[in-house]
């Protein structure tokens, strides 16, 4: 289990307020998710300057100066590696990755794979609302087969990629799911994935009131439920594998998959062994003009 750092003085909720004003559309999951991070924060004794919070493109990535904090708005579907880079340059530092359903399944796939397997310890924040709001309603790799969409009018001729499937054919550690009707859920989902000791893969299932017409806030709303509540255990692999996938009739949410034992990706660097220090720490200035001079 990642540990959180102590603090003396206890965090508060306004701490994270900016002034800039939210421009998410009315009923957007954004607010939800926006509001059960800071939550999950706070109770996790994180000040806004202890954590480094990584956005992708996206009507998500807009909130990435609604909230305080150590913040980076990267390029589309590379926040990834991003994420990945400033956690192993600073293991003190926890790091949460977020990325919408249309860069994490396309342009940002790769990224994904490699971040399930090298289990870099972040977390990972889906913003699944299945499709591409910020280019007005454009299917991604998740809208459902067949919906019509603004750019795909008679719906999409491919298949709708088995995110989960895909998930977990990766081996992930930390598989969850949450809803974005419901603060609880998400900020437990949050806390945990936060604590996991790799990397963390967290399904928010995001309503999109403007171009979302399938799986809306009232369709998510009748179909979640919280697994764990009902006893199901997140170490048994083959049961979370199936409710993570078989979403027809009821929607599983909570923490589906989790697995401590295996070292995350720093644990495995052979020059890191033993190394009390970080790297951010070992920052040295070199004079390298003789170098320099020798290629010149
Ligand atoms: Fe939210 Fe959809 Fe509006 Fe984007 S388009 S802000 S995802 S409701
Ligand atoms: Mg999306």
């Amino acid at each position: 289990m990642t540990q959180i750092p102590l603090q003396t003085t206890a965090p508060h909720l306004s701490e994270y307020h900016t002034e800039n004003k939210c421009t998410w559309c009315d009923g957007c999951g954004d607010y939800g998710i926006w509001t059960a991070v800071k939550r999950a924060l706070v109770e996790l004794n994180l000040h806004p300057w202890q954590v480094c919070l990584c956005y992708d493109v996206g009507c998500h990535g807009n909130g990435s100066d609604k909230i305080e904090g150590y913040r980076f708005h990267g390029l589309h579907g590379r926040v990834i590696p991003f994420a990945a880079g400033a956690k192993l340059a600073n293991m003190k530092v926890p790091v949460i990755a977020f990325g919408g359903d249309g860069a994490s399944f396309s342009e940002g796939v790769g990224h994904l794979v490699h971040g399930v397997r090298s289990n870099y310890p972040i977390t990972f924040v889906l913003h699944n609302n299945g499709n591409y709001g910020l280019t007005t309603g454009q299917a991604s790799s998740l809208t459902w087969q067949g919906q019509p969409m603004n750019v795909a009018p008679n719906g999409i001729p491919e298949q709708t990629l088995p995110s989960m499937d895909f998930v977990f054919s990766l081996e992930p550690t930390f598989v969850a799911r949450a809803f974005t009707g419901d603060i609880k859920l998400m900020v437990r989902v949050l806390k945990a994935a936060m604590q996991h000791r790799g990397f963390a893969f967290v399904d928010m299932l995001q309503a999109c009131p403007t171009y979302n017409h399938f799986a809306t806030h009232e369709y998510l709303l009748e179909k979640y439920y919280d697994a764990n509540a009902e006893g199901h255990d997140p170490n048994n692999r083959e049961q979370a594998h199936k409710l993570a996938t078989e979403t027809k009739d009821r929607i599983a949410c909570g923490i589906l998959y989790q697995n401590e034992e295996h070292p995350h990706f720093y644990e495995r660097l052979v020059p890191r062994k033993d190394k009390q220090t970080t790297l951010t720490e070992e920052v040295a200035k070199v004079d390298v003009s003789d170098l320099w001079k020798e290629m010149i």
